[in-house]
């Protein structure tokens, strides 16, 4: 085992390969608060990539509900399950959030660090933590959908009254849309024992060679997301490729400009933003405050991580659902929930606009700039002042060219009278 440094726990940890990372990284955010569960993301990859015989089963993108949903069913709780029996109550985080260590230091055992304790036993392969799902936990992709706990812990109840109050709603469920986080410390590569997996150098995707693949399901056991998948059709193993193609800028549509992924392209609620982040050596992101990605996790500190206790430092983050238990969110997301979903609630100026670039192009956002507008409209929001500008906010494509812009007040269009319910 090496040493390396995981910026998300704030700590160096074990990990079977030396330190090494690419020179930009595939990464994404995906705003759960207005996800709508409508699942054209998971169709548009199975359409595209998972269609044949062999991957019926397969959903590289998948949308659940939790927090009973899961696909496949219960990986976070089995996860945690065993995390737990590692390092009995050992999940905690400490120490003060600053510089690289944006979420403080985790304290518990990760997935690697665990692999090697008696109690982790028989579930611990000899480099990951983990297990491999049966066949019957693959079929349900989507079972218990729009399903809500009940507050007293009854089967089927919920809160009839509302009780929707926020900060935290009493019934409530929220739409979790999972893919490969395409992390920067990959279980699935380093369970691999043929070295069949690599992280490419150039944006970071974590592929499978299929060539040297022998179907030996030891990336299906590591990786925590159960972003890895079998196909016994040809023996080999399976996971999302990022849509290498179109982040490589090699779809025609968009003229050899880096291209956003197709569950990407295609989210209806505009909920998800993807691009490329510069990447130091030590595996921090390199300051590009202009870039929306690295604005939304490391300048507003709105988007986190999904289970970063894992240690894979996953590429994927998410803004944290503002109704559901802050308890249930911490042990999602970390430690940063609280101050997320207070920056979500009442964004300032800056963050409201960056918002507006979810899903307005097809290419590749590389920075942004805003032009300041008028103010049109003030209030309040739980107790605290908020202004809204009609700011423009500009996009810029690899190559320094202007992409789009796009305005913070949505343009108004009233339909003329002899338009209206024209046929
Ligand atoms: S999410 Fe899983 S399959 Fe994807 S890179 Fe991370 S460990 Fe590998
Ligand atoms: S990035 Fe591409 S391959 Fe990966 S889940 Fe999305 S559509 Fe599928
Ligand atoms: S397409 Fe977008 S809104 Fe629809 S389920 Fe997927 S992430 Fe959610």
């Amino acid at each position: 085992m090496s040493e390396v440094y995981n910026w998300q726990l704030g700590r160096k940890m074990a990990y079977p390969y030396a330190e090494a990372h690419p020179d930009r990284q595939f990464a994404f955010v995906i705003n759960i608060n207005r996800c709508l569960g409508c699942q054209t993301c998971t169709m548009a990859c199975k359409s595209t990539w998972t269609f044949a015989h062999g991957q019926e089963h397969m959903w590289w993108t998948n949308v659940e509900s939790k927090p009973y949903g899961g696909y496949p069913r219960n990986w976070d709780v089995r996860i945690l399950e065993l995390l737990d029996r590692a390092d009995p109550g050992g999940m905690k985080w400490g120490g003060a959030a600053a510089g690289k260590a944006p979420y403080g230091e985790y304290q518990g055992t990760t997935v690697f660090e665990a692999a090697g304790t008696r109690a982790a036993r028989p579930q611990a392969s000899e480099r990951v933590l983990g297990y491999l799902p049966s066949d019957e936990e693959w079929a349900t992709p989507n079972l218990h959908e729009d399903a809500a706990p009940s507050p007293d812990g009854q089967r089927g109840q919920w809160v009839r009254d509302g009780g929707s109050a926020l900060p935290e709603h009493k019934s409530w469920f929220f739409y979790l849309a999972r893919l490969c986080n395409h992390c920067s410390y990959p279980a699935c590569l380093a369970a691999c024992p043929r070295q069949a997996i690599y992280k490419r150098h150039e944006d970071g995707i974590v592929l499978i060679d299929q060539e040297r693949c022998r179907g030996y399901r030891k990336c299906v056991e590591a990786c925590p997301y159960k972003k890895s998948m079998y196909r016994p059709t040809t023996r080999t193993s399976e996971k999302c490729i990022a849509c290498y193609p179109r982040v490589e800028g090699r779809d025609p549509e968009t003229r050899g400009a880096p291209m956003e992924t197709r569950c990407m392209a295609a989210c209806i609620g505009q909920v998800r933003l993807q691009g490329l982040v510069q990447i130091a050596p030590d595996g921090t992101w390199m300051e590009e405050r202009q870039h929306p990605l690295y604005y939304l996790v490391n300048v507003a500190k709105v988007a986190l991580p999904l289970y970063p206790q894992f240690g894979t430092s996953p590429n994927g983050f998410y803004i944290p659902p503002r109704w559901v238990r802050r308890d249930y969110l911490k042990q999602m997301f970390g430690p940063g929930v609280d101050h997320a979903i207070e920056a979500y609630m009442v964004p300032d100026r800056e963050l409201l606009a960056v918002l507006q670039l979810f899903r307005r192009d097809n290419r590749i956002i590389y920075r942004y700039a805003l032009e300041e507008g008028p103010k049109v409209w003030e209030t309040e929001i739980h107790g605290k002042p908020f202004t809204m500008y009609d700011d423009t906010v500009i996009a810029f494509g690899r190559d320094g060219k202007e992409l789009f812009r796009t305005n913070v007040e949505e343009p108004l269009y009233v339909r003329p009278p002899e338009r209206i319910n024209y046929v």
